[in-house]
């Protein structure tokens, strides 16, 4: 067992220092106060592990979501490209990713012919 980098036999040596020092009386209670501490310091430990984590994550996403409003141009309005599937700024007439032209978006009040 190793507790923190001390060894089984340094940690009985240093509850029988603690037992000299402490008394046996108070001795338990002290115990349970430093093993409670501890824990204290394990948990919060992790949560601040974890709330790092959550920040890391966070930032990787709002980089993600940049580097995708950059290669679109911030329009969502423009223009598919066919070859490459890039958003295009509106009005662009070729893609700005691969260079192929790019199709004019169907007009929606276009009249369909019935027949
Ligand atoms: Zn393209």
């Amino acid at each position: 067992m190793d507790f923190m980098g001390i060894g089984l036999g340094e940690l009985l040596l240093i509850l029988v220092l603690a037992l000299v020092v402490i008394g046996p009386e108070r001795l338990p209670e002290v115990a349970s106060q430093l093993g409670r501490a501890v824990a204290d310091l394990r948990r919060q430990a992790n949560q601040l592990s974890e709330e790092f984590q959550q920040s890391l994550q966070l930032a990787a996403e709002e980089r993600k979501q940049q580097r995708l409003a950059a290669t679109t141009g911030g329009a969502a309005s423009g223009p598919y490209c066919a070859q490459c599937g890039a958003r295009s700024l509106e009005g662009a007439r070729y893609c700005s990713q691969c260079g192929h032209r790019l199709v004019e978006p169907p007009a929606t009040t276009s009249s369909v012919g019935g027949s």
